[in-house]
């Protein structure tokens, strides 16, 4: 793992939640995007070194519908940046993790992802990302 990537938060409306994050952290959104295979539309800010990732249901049946519907907006995930992700899921996997996809897949922001279910993170959902190069 080379360091937090991102902290990703499930929000009703990017519209509005963009606004109070862009006065939080006093900077814009640069990039909006919508990831279908997760059926989210996402934006991005970026504070000093640090990114944080808003996160809207992009169809009632997307996982952050169902997750707000749980517990609200909030944290959703945390993302961690690593160097080859075939290799850390397969790390991860013979630790004992239970990783939620079989293969990395596209994320947001050109990025190959690959979540670790929240059961084997003591409740956190974890987000392995890799750059595509
Ligand atoms: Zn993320």
């Amino acid at each position: 793992m080379i360091k937090i990537e991102h902290i990703g938060i499930a929000v009703n409306s990017i519209a509005e939640a963009g606004i109070v994050y862009q006065k939080l952290l006093n900077t814009g959104i640069y990039k909006t995007e919508v990831v279908d295979s997760e059926q989210v539309a996402v934006a991005f800010l970026q504070a000093g070194l640090n990114k944080i990732e808003l996160l809207e249901a992009a169809a009632d049946e997307s996982a952050i519908a169902k997750y707000i519907q749980r517990k609200g907006e909030g944290i959703h995930h945390i993302a961690f940046e690593v160097d080859d992700i075939y290799k850390e899921m397969q790390r991860l996997e013979n630790e004992g993790f239970m990783l939620l996809n079989e293969k990395p897949k596209k994320g947001a922001d050109n990025k190959l992802v690959c979540f670790v279910h929240p059961k084997s993170a003591n409740g956190v959902l974890i987000e392995l990302c890799q750059e595509i190069r």
